[in-house]
């Protein structure tokens, strides 16, 4: 038999009842304040994972061992309200069959509905910007109101990578959230910070979302609203590989497919590795 191409995710060969891991896209950019497109990032990322083996050398996995399912991506409403309720309807069927969803966005605002249906103990998420505007151009479900939605849910929030923000909102960061600004993570190191991070965590579950552009738009610059002096990629590698274990739910949000390659291709790693730290931490 031949074997064919498909525009799925790179090894996501399970079929969705075998499967541990559901992946799906959310091709959403409706409130996208800068610039627009990452509505075509579900694709861009699953076609860059067919660039990389299916064996993790790191974590000695054979990808598909994990049992991986793709279920293509959601069929978007134009209102942020009602793609947030479409992704809250699929995430909760994936909670209540016991898998892990893994979630391509779109915009940030894709986190929304997911959290909102994972209840998790804390909230993780890599990103340079605080997006804890209540409203935003008139929406409280803008791209830059993801925390503070979020925080309406979750008491505890970790931000890692932030450097953009209004004074506002930094001073409210800095009050109710455990803040690691991307200045705290070069001087300090993302291992002391991780370590200082999963201390709080413990045990305890939590949802990792990472927006792309928390690592620095010169070493990926398909970003909607990209910002300098950031995390290297591989401290985001890092970061995910270290909190995955406690994970239910990840994403990877505003990837801007309009460079060479290089945000997509990272976005496929860490996806990567997202699952191969969660899978193999269970065995
Ligand atoms: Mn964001
Ligand atoms: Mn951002």
């Amino acid at each position: 038999m031949q074997s064919f191409s498909t525009t799925l995710f790179a090894d996501a060969d399970s079929e969705y009842f075998a499967s541990k891991y559901v992946i799906f896209g959310v091709p959403f950019d409706g409130t996208t304040s800068f610039k627009a497109g990452c509505r075509d990032a579900p694709c861009a990322i699953r076609q860059a994972s067919y660039n990389l083996e299916t064996y993790i050398p790191r974590y000695d996995l054979e990808l598909g061992e994990a049992e991986l399912h793709d279920m293509g991506d959601v069929y978007v409403e134009c209102l942020p309200d009602m793609m947030t309720e479409q992704v809250s309807d699929i995430i909760a069927d994936i909670k209540k069959d016991g898998k892990i969803p893994i979630m391509l966005g779109g915009e940030h605002s894709v986190t929304i509905g997911a959290v909102k249906v994972l209840k998790p103990k804390w909230y993780v998420v890599c990103d340079a910007h605080l997006d804890s505007q209540d409203e935003y151009r008139g929406t409280r479900y803008n791209h830059d109101c993801v925390t503070a939605r979020v925080s309406e849910d979750v008491k505890n929030i970790v931000i890692i990578g932030a450097r953009s923000g209004c004074k506002e909102e930094f001073e409210n960061a800095r009050k109710n959230y455990h803040l690691y600004t991307a200045d705290d993570v070069r001087e300090r190191g993302m291992k002391a910070i991780l370590d200082e991070v999963a201390g709080l965590i413990g045990s305890d579950d939590l949802y990792l979302s990472i927006d792309a552009d928390g690592i620095d738009c010169c070493c990926t610059p398909g970003l909607g609203t990209p910002e300098p002096f950031g995390l290297m990629p591989i401290d985001v590698r890092d970061m995910i590989g270290r909190l995955a274990p406690n994970a239910i739910g990840f994403d990877y949000v505003e990837v801007l497919p309009n460079d060479n390659g290089q945000t997509a291709m990272v976005a496929a790693h860490m996806i990567r590795e997202f699952i191969a730290s969660n899978f193999t931490s269970r065995q």
